[in-house]
């Protein structure tokens, strides 16, 4: 077990992800990271260990940014080094994932067919390079998640910024528990209420096969249908 946060929201995020994360500790870890987005930029601190390690560099190079999301990783694909740490990033997708996906050796071989590289041992990595397949192929954010959902197997909790999608994260849920908190002209993900307890007692589990879509104002849930 390992922990997930997000927020899209009004204030600066990195620091109060951070924070977060630490709630999550008790759920075991090996690595965490931290992405944000701000004005066309999307950035990512990530550390081997203990948060302290994260929270130091975070320290030494902040990150500026009113949306993000956060990963506590324990490792089941790849070692836990810093490659490894969550977020993956291709080409200004940003993907937080708990759980295995079990068909990631076949879908990376299509991928890699394609042209696609590879920088870590991870299986959460294919998630971003399929989304970011489906995004080249003209799809929104929206339809690149439903088309990704559709494709992988295994247990997961996702959570997934686009660069070009500024004021939205988009999640998913099937296994491992993710909720969304409602406050105030922000809006939350964590993978327990603990995670969110500063910042809102408002709070919605998802359940296995639910897709949300995220932005400062609210939350849409579907399913892999749309
Ligand atoms: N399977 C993924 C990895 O090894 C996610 C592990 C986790 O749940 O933190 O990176």
């Amino acid at each position: 077990m390992c922990g997930i946060v997000g927020i899209v929201g009004s204030q600066p995020v990195a620091e109060r992800l951070v924070d977060a994360l630490k709630r999550l500790e008790y759920r075991g870890y090996d690595s965490a990271g931290v992405a944000t987005l701000d004005h066309g930029v999307m950035d990512r601190r990530r550390a081997e260990g203990k948060l302290f390690n994260l929270e130091k560099k975070l320290s030494e190079q902040p990150l500026p940014g009113n949306i993000g999301i956060a990963h506590t990783r324990w490792a089941t694909h790849g070692v836990p080094n810093e490659t490894n740490a969550h977020p993956h990033f291709v080409d200004g997708v940003a993907v937080v994932h708990n759980g295995i996906i079990e068909n990631f050796s076949e879908l990376r071989d299509e991928l890699l067919a394609q042209g696609a590289v590879f920088t870590s041992q991870t299986d959460t990595e294919v998630v971003a390079h399929l989304l970011n397949h489906y995004r080249k192929s003209g799809m929104d954010p929206k339809a690149a998640m439903l088309a990704m959902l559709n494709r992988i197997t295994g247990a997961y909790a996702l959570v997934v910024m686009f660069i070009d999608a500024p004021q939205t994260i988009y999640a998913a849920r099937f296994g491992p528990p993710l909720a969304i908190g409602y406050g105030k002209n922000e809006m939350f993900l964590g993978s327990d209420a603990i995670a969110l307890s500063p910042f809102t007692n408002e709070i919605t589990y998802l359940v296995d096969g639910d897709f949300a879509v995220v932005d400062g104002s609210g939350a849409e849930i579907f399913d892999y249908n749309g």
